[in-house]
């Protein structure tokens, strides 16, 4: 069975300085031939944010002229590529007003998505801040769905507990006890779902296990590139016979079409 492959976490770049792959001297990929490589692997739309993390600014820079050049850049490559990849954009709660402003900017030309967020590099830490809040009850307003770096754990409960109506895609399984935390909260919040890049689908039986206590509509393929391999989790739920083709369609497309409307 074909699977149409909706690859819902990456971070696409449009100068080698914002490809973040550890090893890129060494996989050859640039702004022009990422879709190509992507398509290749069976891949037919990406969806994330870009980051700056390598990026050297000019002195003066404030965090928020660095996270809307991101942004900024998103749509660039959104226009560029064609359909083939949906944009994420970045918040944070230190710019409440600017990121409001933000999501009703992005809502008006038709972006869906906010992140990944990924506070390790950009200076915050709590997801239950007074300040994200405010964010989310934006993001809410305008339907906008949240992806999200996995940190503290336990902020990550008052936040979905504090916002059962968002809609947030946590991700990274992780190793064993973040996985079961991420599955403890989809249970709470049927508006929680996980996408499967970076960490934690390489152990054997995650995903059986999130699936048996969840179900296969809350997860959605994701991989991380350009920073991990999507061949490696796109093996995993095509080659490995714990899995339904339902299942496999669910989590390959189907869960993500149903979130963004694709
Ligand atoms: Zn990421």
């Amino acid at each position: 069975m074909e699977f149409e492959i909706i690859d819902f976490h990456t971070h696409p770049f449009s100068e080698a300085a914002e490809n973040i792959c550890r090893h890129k001297e060494f996989c050859g990929l640039s702004r022009e031939n990422t879709p190509d490589y992507l398509r290749s692997l069976g891949i037919s739309h990406i969806c994330g944010s870009v980051l700056d993390a390598n990026k050297s600014f000019p002195e003066g820079t404030t965090l928020w002229d660095r996270l809307s050049y991101s942004n900024q850049k998103a749509l660039e490559l959104a226009e560029k590529y064609d359909g083939f990849y949906t944009a994420g954009f970045h918040v944070h709660p230190k710019y409440v007003r600017e990121s409001c402003e933000e999501i009703e900017k992005m809502s008006k030309k038709g972006v869906k998505l906010i992140g990944e967020l990924v506070p390790y590099m950009d200076e915050w830490s709590d997801y239950s801040c007074r300040e994200f809040d405010e964010i989310l009850d934006t993001a809410l307003a305008y339907g906008m769905i949240v992806s999200f770096h996995t940190i503290d754990n336990d902020r990550i409960d008052a936040m979905v507990k504090k916002h059962p109506k968002n809609i947030f895609v946590a991700a990274h399984p992780g190793e064993y006890e973040n996985a079961v935390r991420h599955f403890e909260r989809m249970k709470m919040s049927e508006n929680y779902y996980l996408d499967l890049s970076g960490t934690g689908l390489f152990r054997l039986g995650v995903l059986r296990h999130g699936i048996d206590l969840c179900g296969s509509e809350r997860f959605l393929f994701g991989s991380d590139y350009p920073i991990c391999s999507p061949a490696m989790n796109i093996g995993e739920l095509l080659l490995n016979p714990l899995y339904t083709d339902e299942e496999r369609k669910n989590i390959f497309s189907e869960n993500a079409k149903r979130l963004l409307n694709l």
